[in-house]
């Protein structure tokens, strides 16, 4: 299986794909063509996992496929056809977990450094990827991690996630929003000489190698609905997950349909309606702040996946959801079924709603993107009490934080990347 940018350029091979992260032509890397599956049994994330990625992958990679998606991914049924995906049952509880553990597996098994040199895994986050990523990668032999971070826009508890492990980790508080961190992430990666020194790549969904894994839960899903055709409802923000939905949708000819639910940050409902994703969108801070992107990498890769192929277009809708609603649902939820949900899971459930609400039938799947423990400010201000901490992430208040302030420019991303490379 070979692979070509968003913007023309390729073919490459897998392993030049995971390396580079984003194609030379500053494009996104999608599959050449996209392997026909049969829905496989239902079962365990590790069984569909190796049964759906096996067409992109060598045959001796089934073990540590299997390992990496070693995570339950249950159905949970919430009443009236209506269910909840969970992906939270990860080392950081949060759904990126899986991607960051199968990219983390796929680099060391398919494109490992020359010689004793260690490859720089580049990483922007908005609050979830920089834990994952590094938990996945810390102390790994042949990569370190480097996080840029808003400093100013994660919780305390996410940025301890990847302050505290030390061992091949970096983390850099930017001066500015995530947009900023992304932004600084592909002018690296777009540097040459920066790249050779550092042998750089990038561990953001804009990765392939971190997309390819979350189709694999799509596909479970469908799995455990034995058939039926469900809305899937996608809390999103760079639309990556979105987009590994509708490769899934894609490689099973499911007509699946499919739901973006963004917050304030509505470029993707924007290019819905048509419209312009507009200019320099500023991100504005919502209470789903690992949603708060102003220009997502991945519209490039939904726009060239619904552009080859119509009835997908049309099976793809968004939804916007405003703070007070993120934070009424929240309370509603944990007031009539004592359940806690985390703000970006929380304006899915928004979505759901209005859809329900609008006359559409049939099973609705809203992913259920992290654990309502990784945000207690938020999660305890809606709701009135304190949700528990997922046991993966309790001790980290008693560790020492080690991080660096960064200016939002590829100069100053120079001097640390040198200064962290001994
Ligand atoms: C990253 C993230 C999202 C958005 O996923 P995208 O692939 O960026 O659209 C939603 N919820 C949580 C909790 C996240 O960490």
């Amino acid at each position: 299986m070979n692979y070509f940018s968003t913007r023309g350029s390729g073919p490459v091979s897998l392993p030049v794909a995971l390396v580079e992260g984003l194609a030379p032509d500053g494009g996104l890397y999608l599959p050449e063509s996209l392997p026909s599956i049969d829905l496989p049994p239902s079962g365990p994330l590790a069984d569909v996992g190796a049964a759906v990625l096996g067409a992109f992958l060598p045959p001796n990679a089934t073990g540590w496929v299997r390992q990496a998606l070693a995570i339950d991914t249950p159905l949970v049924p919430l009443g009236d056809d209506d269910h909840l995906l969970d992906l939270t049952r990860g080392p950081t509880a949060a759904f990126k977990d899986m991607g960051a553990r199968f990219l983390a597996e796929a680099l060391a098994a398919l494109a490992p450094a020359p010689g004793d040199r260690r490859r720089t895994v580049l990483v922007a986050t908005s609050g979830d990827t920089g834990g994952a990523v590094a938990a996945a990668f810390h102390g790994r032999r042949g990569l370190r991690v480097v996080v840029l971070f808003p400093a100013d826009g994660v919780s305390e508890r996410q940025r301890r996630q990847f302050t505290t492990l030390g061992q091949g980790v970096t983390a850099l508080g930017v001066d500015g929003p995530f947009d900023a961190c992304q932004r600084l992430v592909k002018e690296a990666l777009s540097d040459r000489e920066l790249v050779d020194r550092h042998l750089l790549t990038s561990a953001n969904s804009i990765n392939i190698g971190r997309l390819l894994p979350q189709a694999t839960w799509f596909v479970k899903a469908l799995a455990d609905l034995e058939g039926r055709t469900p809305t899937f409802v996608v809390p999103s923000g760079n639309l990556g997950h979105l987009t590994a939905g509708l490769l899934a949708a894609r490689m099973l000819g499911s007509s699946a349909r499919f739901v973006g639910a963004v917050n304030d940050n509505d470029a993707f409902a924007r290019w819905v309606e048509g419209r312009e994703p507009d200019g320099g969108a500023a991100t504005v801070a919502t209470p789903s702040s690992a949603m708060d992107v102003g220009r997502p990498s991945n519209l490039e890769r939904v726009a060239a996946l619904t552009a080859s192929d119509e009835s997908l277009r049309a099976r793809l809708s968004a939804e916007r959801v405003n703070a007070e609603e993120t934070l009424a649902e929240m309370a509603r939820r944990h007031r009539d079924d004592g359940r806690f949900v985390d703000p970006h899971t929380a304006v899915g459930l928004v979505a759901l709603r209005r859809l329900r609400g609008r006359g559409v039938t049939g099973p609705v799947v809203v992913l259920s993107t992290a654990d309502a423990g990784k945000f207690p400010a938020t999660v305890t201000a809606a709701t009135g009490a304190e949700p528990p901490v997922p046991a993966s992430l309790a001790g980290l208040e008693g560790r020492s934080e080690r991080w660096r302030p960064m200016a939002a420019d590829l100069e100053s991303l120079r001097t640390h990347l040198d200064e962290a490379g001994a």
